[in-house]
Formats: C-alpha cells, sequence, structure tokens
C-alpha cells in the first residue's frame, strides 16, 4: 500500500502530492515540484513567459 502525503506548498499555496523540492530562495522550505522548477529556471534567468510554457510542458507530460 503507498500512502500519499500531502503537503501545502508555502509559496504558491497549493496542495501536493509527492517529492517535493528544496527551494533555491533560502535551502530550507520544502515546495512543490512545480515552484522548484520555476525557481530553477528563474535562476537560469528565462522571463516568466518562458518558464509557465516549460512548467505547462511538464504537466503536459504527467499521467494521472
Ligand atoms: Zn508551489
Amino acid at each position: 500500500m503507498k500512502e500519499i502525503i500531502k503537503t501545502v506548498c508555502p509559496k504558491c499555496g497549493q496542495e501536493y502530492s509527492g517529492h517535493p523540492s528544496l527551494s533555491r530562495v533560502d535551502n530550507q522550505t520544502l515546495v512543490c515540484p512545480d515552484c522548484g522548477t520555476r525557481e530553477a529556471l528563474e535562476s537560469m534567468g528565462l522571463p516568466d513567459e518562458e518558464i509557465e510554457k516549460i512548467v505547462a510542458t511538464i504537466h503536459a507530460q504527467q499521467v494521472k
């Protein structure tokens, strides 16, 4: 039996399950995978528009 732990992301307020990401902002806060991806892309200097496209692409690949 697999236990699903739901966590609320402190950054975007969304409930998520699965592996959290460590926030790059303080290296302490656990954020949802989306925010982790966003922070990683932001740190690469990508524009918001581009980041949202990538996040949407990742979601499209996830099978629920
Ligand atoms: Zn989040």
